[in-house]
């Protein structure tokens, strides 16, 4: 292995900063062959890959009633009252541009409902979408095992007999 050499050089990864470790690893880098040459070489030297920063903004710290906050997984009555708030300004703009429903293109259900267009593509395709629900919704209810308790709720679904 040519990285041998310069790879015994650098100091042992416990006594270096991470600055140095750094400087380390990305000099390993460039000798590795190929991806796995290079996190082998890596471990030999004690050294962990820089963890991959996260792509855009850092998470921001909101408060409850945040759609923000909604997005990061909170499921409060308050976050999910502002994210439906901001889905309706989101549907209204979508609706108000009748150029937004061209760019996402028509002939789709999704187009239907989030751009409010009702063209004849859109529409059928709409119905396609509502009567394959409705069939699944439906072929659910019929697997629904039978039971000979006459009091449960089950058997008031008349899924057998249809
Ligand atoms: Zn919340
Ligand atoms: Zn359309």
């Amino acid at each position: 292995m040519q990285a041998d050499a310069p790879a015994q050089a650098l100091l042992p990864a416990a006594h270096t900063t991470p600055d140095q470790q750094h400087a380390a690893a990305l000099f390993v880098a460039s000798q590795a062959h190929d991806a796995d040459d290079c996190r082998a070489l890596l471990a030999m030297l004690g050294l962990t890959p820089t963890p991959k920063r996260k792509r855009g903004r850092p998470r921001g710290n909101h408060g409850h009633g945040h759609p923000a906050r909604y997005a990061q997984g909170c499921r409060c009555p308050e976050c999910r009252a502002a994210n439906a708030d901001r889905c309706r300004g989101l549907q209204e703009r979508r609706v108000a541009d009748p150029e937004a429903a061209d760019r996402a293109g028509h002939g789709n259900a999704s187009t239907y409902q989030n751009y409010g267009c009702r063209c004849r593509p859109c529409t059928e395709a709409n119905s396609a979408k509502s009567l394959a629900y409705k069939q699944a919704q439906r072929a659910k209810r019929a697997s629904v095992p039978a039971t000979t308790t006459v009091d449960c709720p089950i058997n008031t679904v008349r899924g057998a007999a249809s």
